[in-house]
């Protein structure tokens, strides 16, 4: 996945801040926001 505002990428594998690694995107807190700019989860859109 990834940030739409910042380009930040969310690797599941690595998990991300306050996400343990092998965190599934859609399992994320609903409330998590981007580390680097704060945007919403909704911001974010999958890799293709
Ligand atoms: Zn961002």
């Amino acid at each position: 996945m990834k940030c739409s505002v910042c380009g930040h990428i969310f690797d599941p594998a690595k998990g991300d801040e306050g996400v343990a690694p092998g965190t599934d995107f859609a399992d994320v807190a609903a409330t998590w926001i981007c580390p680097v700019c704060g945007a919403v989860k909704d911001k974010f859109q999958e890799l293709k």
